[in-house]
């Protein structure tokens, strides 16, 4: 039997509807920005395999900071017990992260990230007596899959089989250009009308969405409105964290400071589950108390991973090289160029960059939905070429690898242009 074959009898994927999905590629290695499935066909990943892998496949810096680790302390319970690569990884945040954010709560992936922030956010005003209970999200927001990550998210097929069982959240419209006002106004509404705990954004991208941008400024407004409301608010930064905006972080282009950051995938470079919820020294005092029932009572068996740690830490200096600053750039100059090129075709809505990030929308004759059938055939369409791109409805994106080299950055901008030629 081949890989696929054993894969149909035992695997359940994810967001897969396997009676008429096609067969999963089985990959059996990666290096750079380039991966091989088991025939030997190679694809170029410029999606960085879910936005993140900013390094690299098989990264050799990363990989002995992992084995090393491995070999010296793999994973200790952190009830109670503590270790460096925990320390090294909270001082080395708090140094980088927006000033305000003074504590680090560890976790496993995106969606714990956001459902901690979700939980404190909430258990805060218990904390202080307030009846508080509403979180405010944005429409077509994503925050990942668990129940509370859930009930923020806006993307309706993710979650409509749950209706009815989410905590309490109320969506406001993205301040996209053209749209600012309508966004601060339902936010006061909404601020208005409910006993809000928090705000929770993708700031400045919203990635499963499509790549949806919105600008610094009207992020900062809304900041401000939920400032003068004592509406704690959480920067959900799974998606932009580590360089993708061209900044460290995505908040780095905002004038106001979150209450709260979640940060993920690219964390460890795209080696090791692993994920952080930072808070402000406020946040953490509403919990600091005689009383144990004020206590954050969650946490996860593998809670700060030494190994993940330590694949953190390799992966934040990698980083922060100048090498790697210049990629960015470089990549980003880039995409300026090929947006510029692409949004005069006449088959193209709009395109958009921001740091790595580059989004381009195709004319579409139909209402594309979100896993439709020209997505399906833009897909397929890429595959067949060897570029990794997994389209929004009629949106293609490019999130690359830092490391991706001009050439193959050239081949992924043909591939878009031929199959924009093709739908
Ligand atoms: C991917 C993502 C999540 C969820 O992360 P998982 O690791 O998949 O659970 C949450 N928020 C944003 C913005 C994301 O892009």
């Amino acid at each position: 039997m081949t890989l696929t074959e054993k894969d149909s009898l035992y695997l359940w994927h994810p967001y897969t509807q396997h009676k008429t999905s096609q067969t999963p590629i089985a990959i059996s290695r990666g290096e750079g920005a380039l991966l091989w499935d088991e025939n030997n066909k190679e694809y170029i990943d410029a999606i960085a395999s879910w936005w993140v892998n900013p390094f690299g496949h098989s990264n050799k810096i990363i990989a002995d900071a992992i084995y090393k680790q491995l070999t010296t302390l793999e994973h200790v319970l952190f009830g109670g017990f503590t270790h460096e690569p925990a320390i090294k990884v909270a001082e080395k945040l708090i140094e980088i992260l927006p000033k305000n954010q003074q504590k680090i709560f560890f976790s496993d992936n995106g969606s714990t990230a956001v459902e901690v922030a979700l939980k404190v956010a909430l258990q805060y005003f218990f904390n202080k007596n307030e009846k508080r209970t509403t979180i405010i999200a944005f429409e077509n927001a994503f925050h990942g899959d668990t129940f509370a990550a859930m009930a923020a998210s806006g993307i309706s097929f993710y979650t409509q089989a749950f209706q009815g069982m989410f905590i309490d959240v109320v969506r406001i419209p993205v301040p996209v250009k053209g749209q600012e006002q309508e966004s601060f106004e339902a936010l006061r509404n909404v601020i208005q009308n409910h006993n809000c705990a928090g705000f929770i954004f993708e700031p400045l991208v919203q990635g499963a969405a499509g790549m949806v941008m919105y600008e610094p400024e009207a992020l900062a407004k809304l900041i401000q409105i939920c400032k003068e409301h004592n509406v704690l608010t959480i920067a959900d930064e799974v998606m932009t964290g580590f360089g993708k905006t061209g900044k460290t972080f995505a908040m780095d282009y905002v004038t106001e400071v979150p209450d709260m950051m979640c940060l993920s995938k690219a964390l460890t470079g795209g080696t090791i589950p692993m994920a952080i919820t930072t808070f402000t020294q406020e946040v953490f005092d509403a919990f600091y108390d005689d009383d144990i029932n004020k206590a954050l009572f969650h946490g996860h068996t593998f809670t700060a991973n030494p190994t993940g740690c330590a694949a953190a830490l390799a992966s934040i200096d990698l980083l922060q090289t100048q090498e790697m600053q210049a990629n960015i750039e470089r990549i980003h100059k880039s995409h300026l160029n090929f947006q510029k090129k692409i949004e005069k075709h006449s088959k193209v809505i709009t395109a958009r960059t921001l740091g790595v990030i580059f989004a381009v929308e195709i004319k579409s004759d139909s209402e594309e939905s979100y896993y439709g059938s020209m997505r399906t055939k833009l897909y397929n369409f890429f595959i067949d070429k060897g570029v990794i791109l997994r389209p929004v409805g009629n949106i293609v994106y490019i999130l690359p690898p830092y490391i991706m080299t001009d050439e193959q950055l050239q081949k992924v901008y043909k591939t878009i242009e031929e199959a924009i030629e093709m739908v």
